[in-house]
């Protein structure tokens, strides 16, 4: 080899050296559905990407090693259905209003990083929204803009529905295809197709999905229809498993089956999401419906100043539910990081492919045998009083955002500090 080549080839070498990873995952039980990995595995990572998944990977000269010996490490947790246009209006509930919570204050310690708005904003505030909540955030928070201008304001803005604007909505959309995955119908109370139809001719406008919170009316609007001739396939029907007089259930509650129609919508597309909230998920819904195969494509948890502090609590503990209900832990993940993920069609996220954000949640799996005052099991209960007993709990360990540790529950790394930030 001549000189100059050799001096080449020392000196790639020193570069390749003077980059080390920034984090390393060494002996975690990884479980990325979308790549079918489900095995020990070490996970590197470097300038806010996932470079290597592998049996054994070299840490020597990684700013940061993480022990995951006994842990799983999964994508970072997708919440497709939350509440965080949080301000300082007090009469305006969801929409800048005290009802909304500060994302970062409750994603990163349960592994959470990427959020979606459910429709606290519309296309009149949603501006507002992004710069004092998307634009501060360290989570990723993405929007499905309420099809009412003034989002959720409650009470009668939400009921107006001339304010219910297809035009103006798919616009804004348009503005920010970065921010807004979405159009969302929620609350609105009447026996009247016109929210649903405008909902979805502005995501027709702005080639999005929907997401239906069906609100309510007595008499109730057939979900059959509203499935099978309003949706397009990719249209996500939220709060699934609710049971309230005002809107009809999935699941006949006479004969304890899901209804035939339901099967068909979830083969034609319809997404069939969580959204568990205060009072849209009931296991008398859900525990039938799970025996009989019924499993919701995405898990979310529809998360404000209510429903955490009450049956819900937070994105682990519903999915921890899941599995209390017989859903195993792969599919629970895949329902909390691949399947959001296609559903608001963002397929660059929620899988640790080599490339791609390196956004990580590390999980431990409680075993109730050791737990909860010797009773073996964890109890879970929804608003109506109904409680099961499972035998397993997910809590968070350590959320990795964009490559850079942003919570870490009993300093696994090592260093647990470290003052040279990876690069972003
Ligand atoms: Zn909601």
């Amino acid at each position: 080899m001549k000189l100059p080549f050799l001096l080449f080839f020392a000196l790639c070498c020193t570069l390749c050296i003077a980059q080390p990873y920034t984090v390393v995952i060494k002996g975690g039980h990884v479980i990325d559905p979308k790549n079918n990995i489900n095995g020990i595995m070490d996970v590197a990572i470097a300038d806010g990407k996932i470079v290597q998944v592998a049996k054994s990977i070299d840490a020597k000269g990684a700013i940061q090693v993480v022990d995951a010996k006994g842990l799983y490490v999964t994508p970072g947790l997708i919440d497709m259905h939350t509440h965080v246009f949080f301000g300082t209006n007090l009469d305006q509930t969801y929409s800048n209003g005290p009802n909304a919570l500060p994302p970062d204050a409750f994603t990163f310690r349960n592994g959470v990083t990427t959020i979606v708005d459910a429709g606290c904003s519309g296309w009149r505030d949603f501006e507002t929204f992004k710069k004092q909540t998307i634009d501060l955030s360290q989570t990723r928070v993405l929007s499905l803009l309420n099809i009412v201008g003034s989002g959720m304001r409650g009470g009668k803005f939400e009921q107006n529905v001339d304010d219910m604007d297809a035009q103006q909505t798919a616009d804004m959309a348009r503005k920010y295809p970065e921010f807004v995955v979405g159009v969302k119908l929620a609350h609105f109370n009447g026996y009247d197709w016109t929210p649903t139809n405008r909902a979805v001719e502005a995501g027709k406008l702005a080639n999005v999905p929907v997401m239906i919170d069906f609100g309510g009316s007595t008499p109730t609007l057939s979900i059959e229809e509203l499935f099978l001739k309003h949706l397009r396939p990719g249209d996500i029907f939220t709060h699934c498993f609710g049971q309230l007089k005002t809107r009809e259930p999935i699941l006949d509650v006479t004969t304890n089956k899901v209804k035939p129609f339901v099967w068909e919508a979830q083969k034609k597309g319809i997404i069939f999401d969580v959204g568990y909230g205060g009072i849209s998920f009931a296991f008398s819904q859900a525990i039938p419906a799970i025996k009989s195969g019924f499993y919701p494509n995405t898990i979310s948890t529809d998360i404000h100043t209510g429903s955490m502090n009450n049956a819900m609590k937070d994105m682990l503990n519903v999915m921890s539910k899941f599995m209390a209900m017989g859903m195993t832990l792969p599919s629970v993940i895949k329902a909390s990081t691949w399947s959001p993920a296609q559903a608001i069609k963002r397929p660059e996220l929620g899988h640790l492919s080599v490339g791609s954000v390196a956004d990580v949640a590390i999980l431990k799996l409680h075993e109730g045998k050791f737990e909860v005052r010797d009773t073996g099991y964890f109890g879970f209960f929804d608003y109506t009083g109904h409680k099961i007993e499972g035998k397993q709990k997910l809590e968070c360990e350590m959320t990795i955002r964009k490559g850079k540790i942003v919570y870490d529950l009993n300093g696994i790394a090592n260093p647990v500090v470290v003052t040279q930030q990876p690069r972003s």
